[in-house]
């Protein structure tokens, strides 16, 4: 649907300064998504520490001509002659408003879904299920924010005929603004977890504030045998019609009689409404899967879905993959792959997070794709929008796989482009052995087969795997930000190998994040990540004297803390002929280690810095030796006044700004107070809160398999030098992971434990170089099973406590031949 910008002009109330005609059919809020300028209305919205308003000018040289803005920009006539610029108050509240009114044009049933866990899967599978009888319109992927609901909203037009929207909050308040873009006439409730909890008082606040998003919806659909939602349901004022199910009460309006699992999947016998009984089959046989299925099925019986066609659709129900996944391939390639499914908006979505990646110049930009999957269109039509879009977006190869994108293969106006109609010929062809050097995005709908295709591209070494769930990065860095006012700039530690997890998808997640500084121990990290795109301001925190050259090429901040590094800093930058070379400078205000002593060098390093050019100080920090403990507050007082004092002499020696810092991780949380103009975050990044060995959000999941399984008698022994006594008659698994990957050995003969399908399992016997044995006596497991060693459900903790060390030495002592996975919604 097409607005007209004096529409849009009258819809959000803004004053319009430009008197350019425009039509616009795509909003957009962040800059890098741009795709189709002309038609393209940029939302300038300002967050805690982001300005859409600075994109501006680089917006309006791609094309850009309509702004909602805060601020007008000065001299606009002369500087933006063509544009028009609709000044609001909030540009947020603005693009909510559009999003509202473009939902008044409809009248039809808009399924509303909130909740803490489910939401993507309820959706998803809604959309599987209604999809064949009607045209539904909904949320790409998780867009469930105060941006993302009002952008998936927008997405309705003419042909919707349902529309199935995601909501979620994450603190009070929000919801109001969300019920009144969505405005459900079935509201869904999947259920009331933890996550967020940390900004509600209570379980009932955040039930409460769900529930406001249920408040004027025709249907509300949820758990009856939830104690806690039906116990404020209770004293919520809800006129509608309560559309519960249970497993207890033959009343409910779902009553599910009978929960039948088998090998692969459930059946679920109901009664719907005092009807007929009926029953559905799910190709699952999780507990979460089975409530989706439930909360899926009341809302389709109600659009009028009859119960065979229930059936027979959720027969075909298909997993929802979550997340992006980013995996390192044969011969240079980097594959994304994303089997999330295979419409033409998640194309645009998938094609938009292949072009952030900052991977090395060079690459060639791939895309495999199979047919798209999607009804109501005309081939020829559809295959001409996807020529555009993967035109505009970038794409330099296209591999078409499938019968329809064969037959439409000239529509398609790439270049290097082949077609295939089955995944078999083309892994049989020279383009599949051709590969090389690429960023591959792998798009396929399930029935094509691609997993076969990306089984083959990865390298495949060793069966054990640490797994980087980046998006909980991405919380843990907000909830640091949280205490940091947003004008605080932010240092992340990614030395170690960002602390074992893999420093180059770190840094291009924070890099993306806007982080304004990275900082690795030596030069030669920083060059690596030069080399694969990153361009942040990089800090090196252990320069080494024969690593200075290094370091200029590649924009490299050295720390300085002795005058002999200075000097020798100094002599080096001299000879390059470079001048205001940034550095940063340490004081040692207690640790003892390296750097400055504030006492007594400062006016010496004052006069040295003075009576040169060659470099700069761009900043001057210390370092906390305590601040993760209470009982050091006095010590860490006493750091905080001698780094104030001597910093500020610094400073006070220059006419350029110098930025201060010395707040770690455990320091931001319990000393914002001491924030200054920047801080530095480690270990919180990673998932560990240094203040009480908690976990805030797990980022590292470390995972192996059962190689092999076998009954040990009583009187045994397992393990090199008879260590492992055995008691009883047990089941033992070996697994491919030893002391040489990081798994270390202090850890064996039943000291620590792993988890094999959620239960613990004891390491017996000594743990060898590359294998260890584990007690799986009484759990259901079979060879090939997944074991986890530390992550998700196994804090780090727990290993580093029996260690009786810190989590960053299990961290960073996983081996580098453990292949790191990524992951990204
Ligand atoms: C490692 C390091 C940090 C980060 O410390 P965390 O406790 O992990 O937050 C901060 N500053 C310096 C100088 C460091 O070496």
């Amino acid at each position: 649907m097409i607005y007209t910008i004096e529409k849009i002009t009258t819809l959000i109330g803004a004053r319009r300064f430009g008197e350019e005609n425009a039509n616009i059919g795509f909003l957009l809020t962040d800059s890098r998504s741009l795709c189709f300028p002309e038609e393209t209305l940029f939302f300038a919205l300002k967050s805690g520490r982001n300005d859409g308003h600075h994109y501006i000018p680089e917006l309006y040289r791609r094309g850009v001509r309509n702004f909602v803005v805060e601020d007008v920009p000065e001299n606009m006539e002369q500087v933006y002659p063509k544009a028009n610029f609709l000044k609001v108050i909030n540009s947020l509240e603005a693009l909510q408003r559009l999003a509202e009114r473009h939902r008044d044009e409809f009248n039809i049933p808009v399924v509303g879904i909130a909740g803490s866990n489910g939401k993507t899967m309820v959706k998803e599978w809604l959309y599987q299920i209604l999809s064949p009888n009607m045209h539904v319109t909904r949320s790409p992927r998780s867009y469930n924010s105060q941006i993302g609901v009002p952008l998936s909203v927008w997405l309705m037009n003419e042909q919707t005929q349902v529309g199935v929207f995601e909501a979620g909050i994450s603190k009070p308040g929000e919801m109001l603004a969300l019920r009144d873009i969505v405005q459900p006439s079935i509201a869904v409730l999947t259920n009331i977890g933890t996550a967020h909890q940390e900004n509600f008082s209570s379980m009932e606040e955040k039930c409460h504030e769900k529930l406001i998003f249920f408040h004027d919806a025709e249907k509300m659909v949820y758990d009856g045998d939830d104690t806690l939602v039906t116990k404020v349901l209770a004293t919520f004022d809800y006129k509608g019609e309560k559309l519960y199910w249970s497993l207890k009460d033959k009343t409910a309006p779902l009553y599910i009689k009978a929960v039948e699992k088998k090998d692969t999947a459930t059946t679920i016998t109901y009664i719907y409404k005092g009807g007929e009984e009926n029953r559905y089959s799910i190709p699952f046989i999780d507990k979460a899967s089975i409530t989706n299925s439930v909360t899926c099925a009341i809302v389709a019986l109600q659009l009028g879905i009859t119960p065979d066609q229930l059936d027979e659709r959720m027969q075909l129900l298909e997993p929802v993959a979550m997340r992006m996944e980013v995996k390192e391939g044969r011969h240079g390639c980097t594959l994304i792959n994303d089997s999330y499914n295979s419409d033409f908006k998640s194309l645009d979505i998938a094609l938009d997070f292949m072009n952030r990646r900052p991977d090395h110049k060079g690459r060639t930009r791939t895309l495999i794709l199979s047919d798209i999957v999607q009804s109501g269109e005309q081939p020829e039509k559809l295959y001409r929008e996807v020529s555009d879009l993967v035109c505009k977006r970038g794409v330099e190869k296209f591999i078409g796989i499938g019968p329809v994108m064969f037959s439409q293969r000239d529509n398609i106006q790439v270049a290097d482009k082949s077609f295939f109609t089955t995944v078999k010929e083309f892994i049989h062809s020279p383009v599949f052995d051709n590969l090389h050097d690429e960023v591959i995005l792998i798009k396929g709908a399930r029935q094509f087969g691609f997993d076969r295709i990306t089984e083959l591209l990865v390298q495949k070494v060793h069966e054990t795997v640490l797994e980087v769930n980046l998006n909980a990065m991405v919380d843990n860095l907000n909830y640091y930000r949280s205490f940091m006012k947003p004008e605080t700039k932010l240092v992340c530690m990614i030395k170690a190998d960002a602390y074992g997890a893999g420093s180059v998808e770190i840094a291009k997640t924070l890099q993306e994040h806007r982080v304004d500084y990275l900082a690795v121990a030596v030069a030669d990290e920083g060059a690596m990540l030069r080399g694969n795109g990153i361009t942040s301001n990089i800090m090196i925190m252990n320069p080494e004297m024969s690593a200075f050259k290094t370091m200029f090429d590649n924009d490299l901040e050295p720390e300085v803390y002795s005058f002999r590094l200075l000097d020798a800093l100094v002599k080096a930058a001299e000879m390059e002929g470079i001048t205001d070379y940034p550095v940063h400078i340490k004081l040692d205000t207690g640790m003892h280690r390296l750097g400055f002593d504030p006492e007594h060098d400062m006016e010496e390093l004052i006069s040295r810095l003075k009576h040169q050019n060659a470099v700069i100080p761009r900043s001057v920090f210390s370092h906390f030796v305590g601040s993760d403990s209470d009982n050091f507050d006095e010590f860490s007082a006493h750091q905080f006044e001698l780094f104030d004092k001597a910093s500020r002499q610094l400073q006070a020696a220059f006419d350029h700004k110098i930025l201060r810092h010395i707040d770690n991780s455990a320091g931001i949380e319990h000393f914002p107070e001491r924030q200054l103009d920047m801080c530095r975050l480690g270990l919180g990044l990673y998932g560990i809160n240094p203040r009480n060995n908690g976990v805030i959000n797990n980022v590292s999941t470390l995972k192996t398999t059962i190689l092999q399984l076998r009954h040990v008698k009583a009187g045994d022994t397992v393990g090199y030098s008879r260590k492992g006594t055995i008691e009883h008659d047990s089941v033992i698994a070996a697994i491919p992971i030893g002391y040489a990957d990081g798994l270390n050995r202090h850890l064996g003969n039943r000291r620590c434990y792993c988890l094999v399908n959620g239960q613990r399992a004891q390491y017996v016997g000594n743990i060898c170089m590359d294998v260890a044995m584990i007690d799986v006596t009484g759990i259901d497991c079979k060879e090939g099973d997944s074991v986890e060693i530390f992550g998700d459900n196994l804090p780090v903790t727990v290993l580093s406590d029996v260690l009786d060390t810190i989590p960053y030495e299990v961290l960073t002592g996983i081996s580098n031949r453990v292949k790191r996975i990524y992951f990204q919604d």
